[in-house]
């Protein structure tokens, strides 16, 4: 029984002889035989050298180099499809998710469960506008996608019946730690301590964060559309009192002041146009996006055997 581990790793040259080192001990303590695969998103600094480094030492350890940056769903994604492991541990190589969880997760994985959710028991060092933000969209996010998505990480072990429904879904816009939910199978949990980055920075910005909750949010979930439609029936019952109501001023002949009145209907529902055609612009170019059938990445090097393990 082979374990797939696929880390995604943009400009993290610190970090990757490092996380090798400690996820080989941890693995080979518990005598389960692994492969690593690090996926360099585009990385500008020396990230893929330092892979290249590593893999020469230890052929277990293997890794495909981005074009440019893609992002971090599409390195995850392309690590399950160079992932020819019986099971796959996805996890940031920034060892924020402890390794020591990883042989729990194996446990269970033999054990019979086909998703291992990994939950964050505590979200490690954070601003509160984050914290606030990260609340407020996993709430929002549970609503939509009817799962209770709170904590829940991108740390997790799939099986490879799950690996290969995830890589059979034709979207490209995609949302790894809700998809796994939302494919079902048996499912287990293992809650770990978010550990502090040890090298390096975090590679997200508010704005980025915001753009992904925004992308994630939209991509499962059609309700702002409705929201249109809830605009449109407010704005008609309003107009349907307003009507009557200068109707019957015109009839009693007082029918000339009322210019507030018209400015601000203006307004209003010029605001609730302009919304809603925004929202109806985003799923449109949700749609343009998947219709183009464009890769979710392209990869321009690889080391190690991986080719190999594409079906
Ligand atoms: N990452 C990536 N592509 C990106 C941004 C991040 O592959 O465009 C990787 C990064 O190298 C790390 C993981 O995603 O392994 C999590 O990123 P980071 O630690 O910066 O996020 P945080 O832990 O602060 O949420
Ligand atoms: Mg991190």
């Amino acid at each position: 029984m082979l374990l797939s581990i696929v880390l995604p790793a943009y400009n993290e040259e610190q970090n990757i002889a490092n996380t090798a080192k400690v996820l080989g001990r941890v693995l080979a303590a518990n005598a389960i035989d692994y492969e690593l695969i690090f996926i360099s998103d585009g990385s500008r600094d020396a990230t893929f050298r330092e892979v290249q480094k590593v893999s020469e030492k230890d052929t277990r350890i293997k890794g495909a180099e981005f074009s440019r940056n893609f992002g971090k769903e599409a390195a995850i994604f392309a690590g399950l499809e160079l992932a020819g492991g019986d099971a796959v541990v996805v996890m940031d190589c920034d060892l924020q998710h402890p390794p020591e969880v990883i042989p729990e997760m194996w446990k269970l994985w033999q054990n019979g469960a086909e998703v291992v959710e990994g939950i964050k028991e505590t979200r490690g060092k954070e601003s509160l506008a984050h914290r606030l933000s990260a609340g407020l969209f996993y709430r929002i996010m549970s609503r939509l996608i009817k799962m209770d998505m709170n904590a829940s990480s991108d740390f997790k072990l799939l099986d490879r019946k799950v690996v290969d429904v995830l890589l059979g879904l034709p979207e490209r816009n995609t949302f790894f730690r809700a998809l796994s939910f939302w494919a079902g199978f048996r499912r287990e949990y293992v809650s770990y301590e978010v550990r502090e980055r040890q090298f390096g920075e975090s590679k997200w910005s508010s704005l980025s964060l915001m753009k992904y909750a925004i992308t994630n949010a939209t991509s499962f979930s059609t309700l702002p559309l409705q929201l249109v439609t809830v605009m449109g029936t407010l704005s008609i019952l309003f107009s349907i009192v307003l009507f009557i109501q200068t109707l019957a001023k015109y009839l009693s002949g007082t029918a000339v002041e009322g210019f507030t009145t018209v400015i601000l209907l203006i307004l209003v529902i010029g605001g609730f146009l302009m919304l809603s055609l925004g929202i109806i612009g985003h799923y449109i170019a949700r749609i343009y996006e998947e219709v183009k059938g464009r890769p979710k990445y392209i990869i321009s090097r690889t080391i190690g055997d991986i080719r190999k393990n594409r079906k």
